[in-house]
């Protein structure tokens, strides 16, 4: 991939790699290095399903080169599920941001830890070692063994007593979904010895964390949320080296999970503003934290130490009365979109994890998750005082709009 941009000769996107820059130089411009000399500015969308070639010899011999290492191929490419030239831009971007060597892009968040859990298995390391809470769909996939591989749950500091000749993997969130757990990734990765670690880094994202740095060898993202960041994105990618990521290519190949090019598009262009949009939302979401930690209705908030968009937090009254009561936000799953969301994980987004394990994780019935988006933090507070209701011992002073609403 360090082939050097000499004319457009060939219609295949071909990374180059800079002088290391900024995080938020990168974020508008990795991935498009090449654009500005091919007399471009918005990166082009390439909807090919498959490229004509006139040398099958030489297509033999990538495809072979393809089946050894999983590399991407040079040149133009051959089928749309063998790579894309739209979709390696944003992987390339991705990369960047995470200090990975590269990144493999896939339909979805759960398509890209499939595929991991895929590789693994495929290794005869079925067994997977990991800490809860995680998603719930995640925490799903390890317990029913869907894919075959078996789990472990412990805790931190319980990572190297559950590690097991055929472990191939130990899997963590931080901060995790949805009770905002964080865990020390560089302790955890020094646990975990010879075997990757997986970090989830949906909720961080490389503006606030980059866990390649502190040792994971895998970082996984549900690019649905902040990367796409405005909630018309179903997207998944795992930043890695070279050698994981060429399995993962593997695996993308052989089933199926490809990523859209349009959506490819999206995501480059989502992370030209994630820095900015992180940034602005955790400012509001630190402020929004602090409103609810001093309020009366509120028993408990959860709001990492490294920051970021996410609040929960657990109300004295019921939940479900605060989520038929917000007007401004939207009462939806999700996160990490450009409006603020709430929704209650035991219902929703954890409902699918037995209840004992989910409530065992942190996540009571009362914990209400919210992701701060970008609106004025006066007016997500006005919409979120009026969906507590009533502060215990204070009646109500209805307002004149609220009267008429
Ligand atoms: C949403 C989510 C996922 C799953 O991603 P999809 O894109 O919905 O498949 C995985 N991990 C975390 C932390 C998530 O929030």
């Amino acid at each position: 991939m360090d082939t050097p941009l000499d004319s457009a000769s060939t219609p295949a996107y071909d990374a180059v790699r800079p002088a290391p820059r900024a995080l938020a130089t990168e974020a508008v411009h990795a991935g498009r290095d090449d654009l500005a000399r091919q007399g471009l500015h918005a990166p082009p969308i390439d909807l090919s399903t498959t490229y004509p070639s006139y040398d099958s010899r030489a297509e033999a011999a990538r495809i072979d080169a393809f089946a050894t290492d999983g590399a991407e191929l040079d040149g133009t490419p051959v089928y749309g599920r063998l790579g894309n030239p739209t979709v390696a831009r944003f992987e390339t971007a991705l990369a960047r941001l995470e200090g990975t060597e590269s990144a493999v892009a896939f339909a979805s968040g759960m398509a890209a830890l499939s595929a991991v859990l895929l590789v693994r298995s495929a290794m005869g390391l079925r067994h997977v070692v990991a800490v809860r809470p995680l998603y719930g769909c995640s925490d799903h996939l390890l317990t029913a063994g869907l894919l075959g591989t078996e789990v472990t749950w412990t805790d931190p500091a319980g990572i190297t007593d559950a590690l097991r000749p055929d472990t191939g993997l130990v899997m963590v969130e931080t901060p995790a979904n949805p009770t905002l757990a964080e865990v020390d990734l560089r302790a955890v990765a020094h646990a975990c010895g010879s075997v990757p670690l997986l970090a989830d880094n949906t909720f961080a994202t490389p503006v606030l964390q980059r866990p390649a740095e502190q040792g994971a060898r895998l970082v996984l993202h549900s690019a649905t949320k902040y990367l796409g960041g405005h909630g018309d994105v179903m997207a998944g990618v795992v930043a890695c080296d070279e050698e994981l990521a060429g399995r993962l290519r593997q695996v993308r190949f052989a089933t199926g999970g490809v990523l859209h090019p349009l959506a490819g598009y999206l995501l480059l262009r989502g992370l030209s503003t994630l820095p900015v949009r992180v940034r602005a939302a955790s400012a509001t979401a630190a402020e929004l934290a602090a409103r609810l930690a001093d309020d009366p209705r509120v028993a408990r908030v959860h709001y990492p130490s490294i920051g970021g968009a996410m609040v929960a937090f657990e109300v004295h009254g019921d939940p479900h009365d605060v989520i038929g009561g917000v007007g401004l936000i939207t009462p939806a799953v999700s996160l990490g979109s450009v409006d603020t969301l709430i929704q209650h994980p035991a219902s929703i987004s954890h409902r699918i994890v037995d209840a004992d394990d989910r409530r065992g994780a942190g996540v009571g019935d009362r914990l209400l998750r919210m992701s701060v988006g970008l609106e004025d933090v006066e007016d997500l507070w006005a919409d979120l005082d009026r969906a507590l209701g009533v502060r215990p011992g204070q009646p109500q002073v209805r307002g004149l709009h609220q009267a008429m609403s």
